[in-house]
């Protein structure tokens, strides 16, 4: 049964480049312009009048884009929630001028290992995310650690838990990790890797959605049956001022914006894509949590039910989700 029928997220593509060359991602192979400040002013209001309560403005790196507290600061106004992941390259430079502005604020972080995390990235950035950590913690902010788990790292959240997250006073995110395209993500989470996740889900600080671990035991997500909604929950914008459907990975169709995103999203070319979600060739076995994640939280199912103790949780622990109500 559906209990919410608008739109509630927008994957905000603020660019497509990156500082960084990780190794499991595509984005920063394509070029890319940046958005413009007008164009996500119009945008904004859109999203609001369409029921979106979340923007996360991502990329590509977020923090390339030198007006990224302007378009922060024009969605707290209409009161948006706001969140964004980085790199933390950029961060200590400009933390000064996003103080305030970044609900949900995630430095991405693959091994407690500087070597190993800096690998991964292609790019030196271990040090800036430690870096970034005092730096935020000294601003106020509460930065949460994204750790992408793969078959090879898992054994690694104890450290990581122990040497970075405690003794900052950090929320550790897992975040499992998933193929798409032709985009190489290493072997497939074993039964055991998704048990020793559950098990670190329940400690103190840590967040894992349980949805993420039952999708994968069920195969993802099944295009006779779907779970997926990322169209109907999530706007997903392009650098270049389109819609992009059904979602920013399998990306069949965009449409150019020009400033009528809510008459557009409406729109029976767009719906008619919209119903698609889920459904598509490319679709079967589907687990890309940033379009699972507000699919779970629409529908009353079984997923919907995994999920809510750790959407709790870390409500009870950040207190961003008091905004909603
Ligand atoms: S930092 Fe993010 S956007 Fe940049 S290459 Fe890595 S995963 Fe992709
Ligand atoms: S199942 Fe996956 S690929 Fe298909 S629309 Fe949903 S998120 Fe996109």
């Amino acid at each position: 049964m559906r209990i919410v029928s608008h739109p509630v997220l927008c994957n905000y593509y603020i660019t497509y480049r990156c500082n960084a060359t990780c190794s499991f991602c595509d984005i920063w192979e394509r070029p890319s312009p940046y958005v413009t400040m007008e164009n996500v002013r119009e945008n904004l209001r859109d999203l609001k009048r369409l029921g979106v309560r979340v923007v996360d403005f991502t990329g590509g790196e977020p923090l390339l884009h030198r007006q990224l507290d302007e378009l922060l600061r024009e969605a707290k106004q209409l009161g948006l929630i706001t969140t964004i992941t980085t790199n933390a390259l950029l961060y200590p430079k400009y933390a000064e001028r996003l103080r305030g502005l970044v609900d949900m604020l995630h430095f991405s972080l693959d091994s407690p290992i500087a070597e190993e995390h800096d690998r991964s990235r292609g790019v030196k950035c271990f040090d800036k995310v430690m870096e970034s950590i005092a730096v935020a913690r000294g601003l106020g902010e509460r930065p949460d650690i994204l750790f992408t788990v793969f078959e090879h790292n898992v054994h690694q959240i104890r450290q990581l838990y122990d040497e970075i997250c405690c003794p900052n006073d950090l929320v550790l995110i897992l975040n499992p990790v998933f193929e798409y395209n032709e985009v190489e993500a290493g072997d497939k989470l074993s039964e055991k890797a998704l048990q020793e996740m559950t098990w670190w889900g329940k400690q103190k600080n840590v967040y894992l959605n349980d949805a993420f671990i039952q999708l994968r035991r069920d195969g993802g997500n099944h295009v006779d049956d779907p779970v997926c909604r990322a169209a109907s929950t999530t706007l997903v914008i392009s650098p270049e001022n389109k819609l992009v459907l059904p979602c920013y990975h399998l990306g069949t169709k965009d449409f150019p914006i020009e400033n009528r995103l809510y008459d557009l999203y409406r729109s029976r070319e767009v719906q008619e894509l919209v119903a698609l979600e889920g459904r598509l060739p490319g679709c079967e076995g589907c687990a890309i949590n940033c379009y699972m994640q507000p699919s779970f939280a629409v529908e009353l199912n079984k997923y919907w039910w995994k999920a809510l103790p750790s959407t709790l949780k870390y409500n009870r622990i950040k207190g961003t989700w008091k905004q909603l109500f």
